[in-house]
């Protein structure tokens, strides 16, 4: 017999992230993570940790790494929030700022955390279709709605816009929220930071997970204008005082303060996303222009499917997605380059065992 409290029970199908083996000797390509470590300064900050503080709350909003932020974007402090990852600061996003009737808009392939949110919030929302070469279409973006996200670069294309694109959506928006999602904004792609002197329905997300390689200790940010930072406080402050540890406090400030270390991390990305994407071509891929730590591909000749799988079986994980319009293609991580060139000769492996 159904227990009474049954219909009581939220029925909610969540959001998959990137599977994580507990082989540690797999080559994991499949969660953006980033193959380089923190900045030594990093490791530094948590040498220098005293445990016995730990008894203390932290401070509640994380004035330290707040302040680093705000000076590296040379903004104020009053502009910017962090919280527990980026997935916190756009789910704290979504609640603050997407609260009319009419359907939020983003892309029919995004990030599929995007769709989550708004059921277990309550957000209509609509998908307008990105074109057959995955780009957003503005003119979709032109109608009344609740509020904008998309991804600069969009995930898991990697296709990243410029500055004519996002003003073009923020002028015929006047009247909502825009929030450019700039998880992998570092690889490469334009920043819409700038942008906030302009437009004061701008808010603009980043994280620590990709480009400062510390996707383990959960840092996200979102810069925008003051009254749009001060309600973020206020519902993260109705919902969860202490979002970011004390240690994450720490760490991230050091590692916000090491440019150098930053920059030539991201140059070692670049090129050996460049270098992979050449070579995926080669072997008779298609490889959308990524601007991000990742490349999406597709060949059509083949089982996305099944050469995900007989990776998996030699121990390289990349991602699948079984979605409408792009369950033949594949997002693969850019790694190190050792890593990449393991990657390569198990994908010729496999096309040179079809032939
Ligand atoms: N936005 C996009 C587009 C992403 O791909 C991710 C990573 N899954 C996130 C936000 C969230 O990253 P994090 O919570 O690690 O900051």
């Amino acid at each position: 017999m159904t227990k009474p409290w049954f219909k009581n029970l939220r029925q909610i199908e969540p959001y998959v992230p990137g599977e994580q083996s507990k082989n540690e000797n797999i080559i994991k390509l499949n969660a953006n993570e980033n193959p380089y470590p923190p900045s030594p300064q990093v490791m530094q900050a948590l040498r220098e940790i005293r445990p016995e503080n730990l008894s203390l709350y932290p401070n509640s909003n994380a004035q330290k790494l707040v302040d680093a932020i705000a000076q590296y974007h040379g903004v104020k402090s009053s502009q910017v929030f962090v919280g527990n990852g980026s997935d916190d600061v756009i789910a704290l996003s979504f609640m603050a700022f997407f609260n009319s009737d009419k359907p939020i808009l983003f892309p029919d392939i995004t990030y599929s955390f995007y769709p989550v949110w708004c059921r277990l919030f309550n957000i209509p929302y609509e998908t307008p279709k990105v074109d057959d070469n995955f780009k957003i279409i503005p003119s979709d973006y032109y109608k009344p709605n609740g509020g904008v996200i998309f991804p600069n670069p969009n995930a898991p294309t990697g296709i990243g816009e410029g500055k004519e694109f996002i003003k073009d959506i923020l002028n015929h928006n006047p009247d909502s929220i825009v929030i450019v999602d700039e998880a992998y904004v570092d690889f490469g792609c334009y920043s819409s930071i700038e942008l906030l002197k302009e437009y004061d329905n701008l808010l603009v997300v980043q994280t620590f997970s990709k480009s400062r390689s510390m996707a383990g200790m959960r840092i996200g940010a979102a810069i925008g204008n003051e009254e749009l930072i001060g309600v973020l406080n206020a519902v993260k402050n109705s919902y969860n005082s202490y979002t970011l540890d004390s240690v994450a406090i720490e760490c991230g400030s050091a590692a916000v303060n090491d440019d150098e270390y930053f920059k030539s991390t991201l140059l070692k990305i670049s090129s050996t996303r460049d270098r992979v994407s050449d070579i995926f071509k080669k072997m008779g891929f298609t490889v959308y222009p990524s601007q991000s730590n990742f490349i999406f591909v597709t060949k059509n000749d083949i089982s996305a499917k099944a050469l995900f799988e007989y990776l998996k079986s030699k121990n390289i994980f990349i991602r699948y997605f079984n979605l409408p319009r792009i369950d033949n293609h594949l997002r693969i991580t850019i790694g190190t380059d050792e890593q990449m060139d393991t990657l390569i000769k198990e994908t010729e492996n496999y096309l040179n065992g079809l032939k």
